[in-house]
C-alpha cells in the first residue's frame, strides 16, 4: 500500500448511503456542499470534509457546493474567503459555478423567520443571553420557558421587522423557535434562530444588522441549493432534530437530508479554528501559513504535495465513531508520494570539512548523478566533485563503536555518485573538536564501483566546498510536546519550544540554480522545499526519511 495512491476507494456508511439512495432511485443525482465558516484558514481537518464531499461526486456523478457560512460578520473576514478558495483549488478541487453564502439567502430566510412567527412557531424574546443561558437547564433538567414566549403573533411580528430595522441594540432581543423548553434534547429548547449583530457584513454591508443562527441558516440553505446529502462532523448529530424540525415546518423546495461522521484528529496536533486564531494572533507561530500550523497552508508552504493529503485522508478512513489517527501516518503518506516524485539532490545540514590530499589542486570534474532512482524518466544532471568537500558531521566518527560503518580513520567508504575515500586523519581545533578530515580518494573508483570488487559499508552524500551554496534549512518538529495537546486545558502551554531549528547548510548548487517550487529529497536527509516567502535561498524541512516518532513517543 506504500507505493501508490490506494486504487479502489475503500468502502464506507457514506458511500455506502449514497450509493443505496441512487440505486433505489431515490435521487437522480446527488449534490453535496462545503460549507466553510471564513473565520480562519482551512486546516487538514477540513481537508476531509472536502474530500468526502467533493469526492462522493466525483465518484458517482453530481455536484459539490463551496457555500460560505458567513452569517456572523464579527469574526468574517475577505482574506479567509480568498484563502478558503485558494486552498480547495490547490488540493485538487473545483466547485464550477456553484458557489453559493448564506449571505445570498438572507432575504428567503427572513420571510421564513416570518412565516415561523404567523403560525405561532417563532417569538421574540427579550431575556438577556446569561438570563437565557441559566433558563435553557441542563442535560438533566429541562428548561425554563421564557417570560415573553407567549407574545401573541401581531407584537412578535411587530418586534422582529424592528430588530430588522436596527432599533435595538447587540443582545437585546433574539428571535426563538417555539418548540419545547423540556424536551431531553437542548437543542430543541427553543433554540435562537436570529440575533442582532450591528457589524458591517463583508458581502451586504449594512443592509442586515439581525443575523440568522448557524442551525436557522444551514438547512435551508440546504434545500434551497437541493443538496441531497448534507455531511457533517459528529457534533451535529444532537443538531439533526432540530435541522428536521425547520425543514418541516417551513415552504422549502427540498428536504436534504444530513449524516454525521467523525471528525479527522490527529496526534501533536490541533484542529480548531479558535485555538489556531489564537496561535496567530499571539505570535506563537508566524501566520497562518506557518510551515508547522496543520492549515493547508501551512501544510503548502511546508512542501506537502496534495496528492498527499488526499491520500492520507482516504488512508484515515470515514466512520462514526470517534478516533486520533497518528502523526506518523500522516509522515508515511508524504514520503510515500514525494519518494515516488522527489528529484534527488545532496546538501549537508552540519559541515564537516574534508581535504582528499591526492586529489590535484585547483581542479574539480562533473560527476553523473542519477535524479530520481525511482523514476527513471527524470534523468541525470551533474555534480562537481573537487579537492575541498563538506560531509556530515554525523558521518565521522573519530572512536566509532561496533555497528558505525561510517566514517572513521583508517576506514573506506563510498561518496555517493563519486569515489571510494578513505580516512587518514583527523584534525582538532585546540578544544578537541575534529574541524577537518584529511582523507584520499581511488581514482580508480569513479562512478562509485571498485574494479577489483571490494566492498565498502556506507555510501555517503557530500558536496564540493567550493561549489556549494550557503542556504538557511528551517527544521521543523512538531508544533506541540505531547500527543494531546490542550488535555490539561491551554493548549499554549504544549507548544513545542524547538518546533523550529534554523540552520545554515551547504547544499549542491543545481539547488540555487533550479527555480521549481515542488518538493526535492536531499539524499539520506529528507524532503525539503524553497519557501515560498523567503527572499535568500532557504528551504524548509517537508518531512524527514525516518518515522522519528516511533523513538520519540
Ligand atoms: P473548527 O472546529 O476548527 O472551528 P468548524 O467546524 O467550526 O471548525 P467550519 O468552517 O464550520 O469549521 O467547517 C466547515 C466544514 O468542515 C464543516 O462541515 C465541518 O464539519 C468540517 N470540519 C471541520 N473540522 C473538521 C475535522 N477536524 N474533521 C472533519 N471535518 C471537519
Ligand atoms: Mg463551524
Amino acid at each position: 500500500m506504500s507505493e501508490t495512491e490506494t486504487p479502489a476507494p475503500v468502502s464506507n456508511f457514506l458511500r455506502d448511503i449514497v450509493s443505496a439512495d441512487l440505486t433505489s432511485g431515490k435521487h437522480k443525482e446527488i449534490v453535496t456542499r462545503f460549507p466553510p465558516e471564513p473565520n480562519g484558514y482551512l486546516h487538514i481537518g477540513h481537508a476531509k470534509a472536502i474530500c468526502i464531499n467533493f469526492g462522493l461526486v466525483q465518484e458517482f456523478g453530481g455536484r459539490c457546493h463551496l457555500r460560505y457560512d458567513d452569517t456572523n460578520p464579527a469574526k468574517e473576514e475577505q482574506e479567509y474567503i480568498d484563502a478558503i478558495e485558494a486552498d480547495v483549488r490547490w488540493l485538487g478541487f473545483d466547485w464550477g459555478k456553484h458557489l453559493y453564502h448564506a449571505s445570498d439567502y438572507f432575504e428567503q430566510l427572513y420571510q421564513w423567520a416570518e412565516h415561523l412567527i404567523e403560525k405561532g412557531m417563532a417569538y421574540v424574546d427579550d431575556q438577556t443571553p446569561d438570563e437565557m443561558r441559566l433558563n435553557r437547564g441542563t442535560l438533566t433538567e429541562g428548561g425554563k420557558p421564557s417570560p415573553f414566549r407567549d407574545r401573541a403573533v401581531a407584537e412578535n411580528l411587530d418586534l422582529f421587522r424592528r430588530m430588522k430595522a436596527g432599533e435595538f441594540p447587540n443582545g437585546a432581543r433574539t428571535l426563538r423557535a417555539k418548540i419545547d423548553m423540556a424536551s431531553g434534547n437542548i437543542n430543541l429548547r427553543d433554540p435562537v434562530l436570529y440575533r442582532i449583530i450591528h457589524t458591517p457584513h463583508p458581502r451586504t454591508g449594512t443592509t442586515w444588522c439581525i443575523f440568522p443562527m448557524y442551525d436557522y441558516a444551514h438547512g435551508q440553505s440546504d434545500a434551497l441549493e437541493h443538496i441531497t446529502h448534507s455531511l457533517c462532523t459528529l457534533e451535529y448529530d444532537d443538531h439533526r432534530p432540530l435541522y428536521d424540525w425547520l425543514l418541516e415546518h417551513l415552504p422549502v423546495p427540498a428536504r436534504p437530508r444530513q449524516y454525521e461522521f467523525a471528525r479527522l484528529n490527529i496526534t501533536y496536533t490541533i484542529l480548531s479554528k479558535r485555538h489556531l486564531t489564537q496561535f496567530v494572533r499571539d505570535g506563537h507561530v508566524d501566520g497562518w501559513d506557518d510551515p508547522r500550523m496543520p492549515t493547508i497552508a501551512g501544510m503548502r508552504r511546508r512542501g506537502i504535495p496534495p496528492e498527499a493529503i488526499r491520500e492520507f485522508v482516504k488512508r484515515a478512513g470515514v466512520a462514526r465513531a470517534n478516533s486520533v489517527v497518528d502523526m506518523a501516518m500522516f509522515d508515511a503518506a508524504v514520503r510515500d508520494h514525494l519518494n515516488k516524485s522527489a528529484s534527488r539532490y545532496m546538501g549537508v545540514l552540519k559541515p564537516l570539512k574534508v581535504v582528499i590530499e591526492n586529489y590535484p589542486e585547483g581542479s574539480s570534474e562533473e560527476l553523473d548523478a542519477v535524479n530520481n532512482p525511482e523514476d527513471p524518466a527524470a534523468g541525470s544532471r551533474k555534480v562537481p566533485f573537487s579537492r575541498e568537500l563538506y560531509i556530515e558531521q554525523d558521518d565521522f566518527m573519530e572512536n566509532p563503536p561496533k555497528k558505525f560503518f561510517r566514517l572513521s580513520p583508517g576506514t573506506e567508504v563510498r561518496l555517493r555518485y563519486a569515489y571510494f575515500i578513505t580516512c587518514r586523519q583527523a584534525i582538532k581545533d585546540a578544544a578537541g573538536n575534529v574541524i577537518e578530515l584529511r582523507c584520499t580518494y581511488d581514482p580508480a573508483t569513479k562512478g562509485g564501483n571498485a574494479p577489483d570488487g571490494r566492498k565498502v559499508k556506507a555510501t555517503m552524500h557530500w558536496v564540493s566546498a567550493t561549489h556549494a551554496v550557503n542556504a538557511e534549512v528551517r527544521l521543523y518538529s512538531t508544533l506541540f510536546n505531547r500527543p494531546d495537546p490542550g488535555a490539561d486545558g491551554d493548549p499554549v502551554k504544549d507548544l513545542n519550544p524547538a518546533s523550529l531549528d534554523v540552520i545554515e547548510a551547504k547544499l549542491e548548487p543545481a539547488l540555487a540554480a533550479r527555480n521549481g517550487k515542488d518538493t526535492v529529497q536531499f539524499e539520506r536527509l529528507g524532503y525539503f522545499v524553497r519557501d515560498s516567502k523567503a527572499k535568500g535561498l532557504v528551504f524548509n524541512r517537508t518531512v524527514g526519511l525516518r518515522d522519528s516518532f516511533a523513538k520519540a513517543t
